[in-house]
């Protein structure tokens, strides 16, 4: 037994709580109409996640929920929820994933229409509720809850209808829903794989594009590799070539800059020497003066020596003066006089004649006498002497003086002399040296001229280095530019036989060329910009065998899934098909039994071709799916195979009767077929309970004997839980409940005796 019991509380009648228990395999309910015992019914439909509000009788979901009633005190106000437990018996594992002795599922509906679903008082979604029941095989369409009225629905429902709840009832439902499942997924991969196709179709001309773009970076790689390498050896001869070209240079110069200064220092030195002769030139000049002062000199030393002269004849005048007065002193006065002297004297005195004053005369006479006789008488007197010595004295001083002189005025002239001879001597040697200097200086800034056109030659192949120079660190930031840093660093180059020693320009030239025409068709290529491009394009490649992987993958579970949905489609045949013979045996049987003879069989037949699209709306339809939770896809399917779905047909024939079709039934064989066929379909797939809603209705006492047989021996194997007003099916029934209503509309559930039952039930 797996129904332990069910609580309603605040459900449709049901105010106020409420509870069964069932604790014997058949249950039976009973009371007057309308005292709310299908609402029991509708409670297990309800808790085990019915979607259709209509099957429950309702409009909307409120309308589950107690909504008040009675007048006055008595009366009830309207809950604002209706809830539903029930609560299975799980240690016989009915529920084999969940672990636990006892499983209670739970609905409320709120009066927003919203639903919780709980198991074990977790919540839960309703996809959980509906796979955990399938897999007990207890479906939410219900099966085996047969409502009021229903008892013949199987005989009512389409073939394909009817295929679907015998699938049900015969547990084909995990199947199915595993088939769902899959052909989801199956369109959903299939889905994917349109759009990793898509985006497949949309990466490839970019891809392209970037594999052209690669192309292009790779041969400009390679155009950058080459120009590295002519770069290298470029940069290295150049380099080379500047050094050695330049310390040529510098050790030519060398030699010219060195004699160029000595010529400068030579030149100077000319230059003074010729400055210095022009002094020598003044030198001659003041030869010239002291010449002029010797010349003075010796003229004064004339002077002095003929004065000296004149002195010294003076002096020996005087002296002779002296001695001839002495003489005449001694002879004097003996001396005779010359007459011509007298008359000398004579005519002097004559002269005297014009004196008219006889005074004046005779001094005058006296005067020319005494001269006469002076004259005659050299001493007439010492004085002469006196005089003579006394000149004589003057002379001698004079003389001292003028010796004196002359022997400064010698010594001057020696000096003079001297000093003449040696300016002269240098002012000759002056000139000597000026001509020498003019000589050398005309020598000298020849040379220097000549030098000059030797420095000016190498300064300007020095200039033209320079320029090299330049240009060399021109091209070296050129080329780390255009070719990478890799391209400048030259040191590592190895020179080969053709040493930029040995070799002459033309290596250069002929590698500058190359490297030009390189430059340009590297230009041509993009650049060396193209690592950004090799990243996209790697990147993009990788997305696209990414892509590629992703399509396989996908085709590898399309196949899978295709190849499960076989399987199933297998497994669900086999066994729908193999259950339907198990059917057929029992449904006979049961037939026989209420009708005493006659033929009855389920017929598979097959219906007209549908779309799998179709088929999936049926399986949602049939297994009761939550679009909520269990999203539709909107592709609209292909055709399948060409069998098409299969359905099912009731074949009767009444025993006795040439009656064929259930057209032709009476309302009783209806119901008796139906009974005959749910209990033919529980005995060959037992569910865990089956409620039956007032099916044993038209049934007439005999036949109610029948079915209560029928009942027994199907609670054998399923827990039944009965809503009945026959007093047959009454008695069959463990426990009895009785649900009255009171005068405020709200059911009560009440155990009851089985005499009280049936004075409940009328
Ligand atoms: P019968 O024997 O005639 O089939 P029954 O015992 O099966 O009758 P139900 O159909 O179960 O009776 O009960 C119907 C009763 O439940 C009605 O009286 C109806 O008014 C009441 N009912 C249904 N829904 C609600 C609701 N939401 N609130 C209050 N009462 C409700």
């Amino acid at each position: 037994m797996y129904l332990k019991s069910l609580e309603l509380s605040g459900f449709k009648s049901f105010a106020k709580k409420a509870g069964l228990k069932f604790t014997t395999p058949i249950t039976g309910i009973v009371g007057p109409n309308g005292s709310g015992k299908s609402n029991t019914a509708e409670a297990f439909r309800f808790v085990l996640g019915e979607q259709s509000i209509k099957s429950l009788r309702g409009k909307r979901g409120e309308d589950m929920i107690w909504n008040g009633g009675g007048d006055g005190p008595s009366g009830t106000g309207r809950a604002n929820r209706a809830s539903v437990k029930l609560t299975f018996d799980n240690t016989g594992k009915l529920f084999p994933t969940l672990d636990f002795d006892e499983i209670t599922l739970e609905r409320v509906v709120n009066r927003d229409n919203s639903n919780e679903y709980l198991l074990n008082g977790s919540q839960v979604r309703l996809k959980d509720i509906v796979e955990l029941l399938a897999a007990a095989h207890i479906g939410s369409t219900g099966h085996q809850i047969i409502s009021q009225g229903e008892a013949d629905r199987i005989l009512a429902a389409s073939m394909s209808e009817r295929r679907a709840m015998i699938e049900d009832a015969l547990g084909l439902k995990i199947y199915q829903w595993k088939k769902l499942e899959s052909l989801r997924k199956l369109e959903k991969t299939e889905e994917n794989m349109k759009q990793v196709e898509s985006l497949r179709r949309e990466i490839a001309p970019h891809l392209k594009f970037l594999k052209k773009q690669v192309e292009k970076v790779e041969k400009a790689e390679e155009l950058r590799r080459e120009l590295i390498l002519q770069y290298k050896e470029y940069f290295a001869r150049e380099e080379s070539y500047l050094k050695i070209t330049k310390s040529d240079l510098v050790r030519k110069l060398e030699d010219p800059k060195r004699e160029m200064e000595t010529l400068d220092l030579e030149l100077n030195a000319a230059k003074k020497s010729l400055v210095d002769s022009n002094i020598s030139n003044e030198k001659s000049a003041k030869v010239i003066s002291l010449e002029e002062k010797l010349r003075e000199i010796r003229s004064v030393k004339d002077t002095i020596m003929r004065e000296l002269g004149r002195i010294e004849g003076e002096i020996s005048a005087n002296k002779r003066v002296i001695e001839k007065e002495e003489e005449r002193q001694k002879k004097e006065e003996f001396q005779t006089v010359y007459l011509k002297d007298v008359e000398e004297v004579i005519v002097r005195i004559e002269k005297l004649e014009s004196i008219a004053d006889v005074k004046s005369l005779f001094s005058e006479v006296v005067k020319t006498l005494k001269s006469f006789v002076a004259g005659h008488r050299i001493t007439t007197d010492s004085t002469l002497i006196g005089e003579a010595k006394k000149d004589i004295e003057q002379l001698l001083s004079k003389k001292n003086g003028l010796e004196s002189n002359s022997v400064k005025n010698a010594n001057e002239e020696i000096q003079v002399l001297k000093e003449c001879q040696e300016l002269k001597e240098e002012a000759e040697k002056g000139k000597d040296a000026n001509r020498q200097a003019e000589r050398d200086i005309f020598r000298i800034i020849g040379r220097q001229n000549e030098l000059r056109g030797t420095i000016s030659s190498l300064n300007i192949q020095f200039e033209e280095v320079r320029r090299r120079e330049e240009m060399f660190k021109h091209e070296l930031g050129e080329a780390g530019v255009i070719a990478g840093r890799e391209a400048v660093s030259y040191a590592d180059f190895q020179f080969g036989s053709a040493h930029p020693e040995n070799g002459s320009r033309s290596i250069q030239e002929e590698l500058l060329k190359k490297i030009e025409r390189n430059k340009i068709r590297l230009e041509d290529a993009g650049g060396s910009g193209g690592s950004e491009v090799m990243r996209e394009f790697k990147e993009t490649e990788e997305r696209d065998a990414f892509l590629a992987r992703e399509i396989l993958d996908l085709e590898k579970a399309k196949e899978e899934l295709r190849r499960l949905i076989v399987e199933l489609d297998g497994r669900i045949d086999y066994e729908f098909k193999s259950g339907i013979l198990k059917i057929n045996a029992e449904f006979q049987k049961y037939f026989t039994l209420m009708f005493g003879g006659g033929r009855a069989e389920l017929v598979v037949v097959k219906e007209v071709k549908r779309k799998k699209r179709d088929d999936i709306d049926d399986l949602n339809g049939l297994l009761g799916a939550d679009d909520s939770t269990m999203s539709n896809p909107n592709d609209s399917g292909e055709a399948d195979d060409s069998n098409g779905p299969e359905g099912l047909e009731v074949n009767i024939s009444l025993p006795r009767k040439k009656v064929k079709g259930l057209m032709m039934l009476s309302g009783g064989e209806r119901a008796l077929t139906s009974i005959a066929l749910l209990f033919a379909v529980s005995q060959v797939n037992p569910p865990p309970f089956i409620i039956l809603d007032e099916t044993d209705a038209a049934l007439d006492e005999a036949n109610s004997k029948k079915y209560g047989d029928m009942i027994e021996n199907l609670s054998k194997h399923s827990q039944l839980i009965l809503i009945t007003h026959n007093r047959e099916t009454m008695s069959r029934a463990g426990v009895l409940y009785g649900v009255t209503m009171g005068s405020d509309g709200a059911s009560k559930l009440l155990s009851l005796a089985f005499d009280e039952a049936v004075a409940v039930a009328k």
